[in-house]
């Protein structure tokens, strides 16, 4: 190869949540850092992920505020939506929000952007064109990509994906949408708000991970704003052409026959594994992804692989945090582990449902003594006076009110979960969250008063009752 060669301390391959945090951090440390990027800067969360889905969630709330807003005696004339504004302010949200993973700020942070496709052409060396990098340490933030289902015709009709959906200028009249995960019940919903018809089929059954008490709150707000949701779908073949899809396949023993103008494909992500050299590093990986240890090592010592790519929870924050990781490991002579904290996650649909921990059937299923705790959002007055009663929190709790897990199902669950993110990770008992003073009236009590009715059978028992009768005689 007649190309230039750089040597530097690290090398990051993907320039998305994992990949920047571990680029920002390491420059800023003092190391000499390559950072290379085939496509935007940013990776999906900033232009195909969280940033537009969650733009395009605030739009549809608007409207959907606007149009419900007879319930307080405030009536607006019928809502409109430009869905051309809409996709702009879409755009305009990562616009403003792109100057933090531009290449002119991590080149002012010291870094060296490459643009390019990177693939490994040694165990520590990797090419981009002409361009050589040998590097002391490599990391592979490389990200993950829609994974396409196998269903007959799917490759003949035009479809959507999280990469293209945001970029569509014109309303769509309706929208079927392949797949009742997050990502695919998100934009749902989003997208029924904003008036498209909107069907959801599921092969299995809707938001599986995720406490199924909490998550049928969710999926009966879904219906309120018009969402067909189908579960135990079994899609045999895929027609069509612009104008209009049509899906046939069976439900419960049912044929089914279903057209729209629109169909969204969101059935899990695949790692981007594909085309890095990874064989002639010697890094172990399977679709499934890129095999790593607690220290997030892959089988090649000198290089670490963090977020989507290696399979594991699929999230910016845990991208982020193993980026932290990283950095102490491929800098410093000691190391840390990862495992060991309690990870969030939340689905932003509206009510938002927000999980940490153990479910109930998780807990119940290891054994040891387990209570559920609920309080629902009824019993609270803010959330009545801002009419949004749908929901409840649900704690569950260990030995002596070791708090274990927590579900939340309520408008800005997300923002309500890290008190017990904290409470997990700092391995605090139920008496903790009982015990703190909760400014009224907030949302946030849900928390306090759960935790609470931990004491409530033993505070108002007939023993407590009668102790309380004989001290009230004591002079
Ligand atoms: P990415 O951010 O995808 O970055 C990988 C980068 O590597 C890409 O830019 C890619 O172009 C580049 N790359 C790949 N191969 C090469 C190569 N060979 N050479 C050079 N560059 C390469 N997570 C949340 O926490 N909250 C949310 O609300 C949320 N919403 C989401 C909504 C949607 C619709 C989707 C699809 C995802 C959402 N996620 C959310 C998940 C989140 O986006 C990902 O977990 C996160 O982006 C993973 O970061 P990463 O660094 O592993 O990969």
């Amino acid at each position: 190869m007649t190309g230039e060669r750089t040597e530097t301390d690290l090398c990051v391959i993907g320039a998305g949540s994992g990949g920047l945090t571990v680029a920002a951090g390491a420059s800023q440390m003092g190391a000499r850092v390559v950072l290379i990027e085939k496509g935007k800067m940013g990776g999906d969360c900033l232009n195909t992920g969280c940033v537009p889905s969650k733009a395009l969630i605030a739009a549809a709330e608007r409207a959907h505020l606007a149009a419900g807003g007879g319930a307080f005696g405030i009536r607006c004339q019928a809502v409109e939506v430009d869905y051309k504004a809409v996709h702009d302010h879409v755009q305009g949200v990562i616009a403003a929000i792109a100057p933090n993973d531009s290449e002119a700020r991590f080149r002012d942070l010291g870094v060296t952007v490459i643009k390019g496709h990177a693939r490994f052409t040694g165990r520590r060396q990797v090419t981009v064109g002409e361009q050589t990098i040998r590097a002391r340490r490599f990391v592979i933030a490389s990200g993950s990509s829609p994974a396409i289902p196998p269903i007959d015709g799917l490759d003949k009709v035009p479809y959507l994906t999280n990469e293209t959906i945001f970029d569509l200028a014109d309303r769509p009249h309706s929208l079927m949408v392949i797949g009742g995960g997050p990502i695919g019940l998100e934009i749902a919903q989003a997208m029924a708000r904003l008036g498209v018809s909107v069907t959801v089929l599921e092969k299995f059954s809707f938001l599986p991970r995720d406490d199924p008490e909490a998550a049928a709150v969710v999926l009966e707000s879904l219906r309120q704003d018009g969402v067909k949701l189908l579960d135990a779908v079994d899609i045999e073949g895929l027609t069509g052409d612009r104008a209009a899809i049509r899906v046939s396949g069976q439900r419960k023993g049912q044929p089914l026959s279903l057209a729209a103008s629109h169909l969204l494909v969101a059935t899990g992500r695949r790692p981007n594994v594909d085309d890095l050299g990874l064989e002639r590093a010697g890094i172990d990986f399977s679709p499934r992804g890129i095999a790593v240890d607690r220290k997030l090592r892959t089988g090649n010592r000198r290089v670490f692989a963090i977020g989507d790519v290696t399979g594991g929870l699929q999230f910016t924050h845990v991208a982020a945090a193993e980026a932290g990781i990283v950095l102490r490991n491929a800098l410093f002579p000691f190391s840390t582990r990862s495992g060991g904290k309690a990870v969030p996650w939340v689905t932003y649909t509206d009510p938002e449902l927000a999980h940490v921990g153990l479910t109930e059937a998780a807990a119940r299923e290891k054994g040891g003594p387990v209570r559920v705790l609920r309080w629902p959002l009824a019993d609270n007055d803010r959330a009545q006076a801002e009419r949004r009663t749908d929901g409840l929190i649900k704690v569950v709790t260990g030995r002596r009110g070791r708090i274990l897990g927590a579900t939340i199902a309520a408008a800005g669950a997300g923002e309500l979960i890290l008190p017990w993110v904290l409470a997990i990770d700092a391995g605090l008992g139920i008496g903790a969250m009982a015990g703190v003073i909760a400014p009224y009236p907030t949302v946030a009590e849900i928390s306090k008063r759960v935790a609470g009715s931990y004491y409530t059978p033993a505070l108002f028992a007939p023993p407590m009752r009668r102790l309380v009768r004989l001290l009230m005689r004591l002079p």
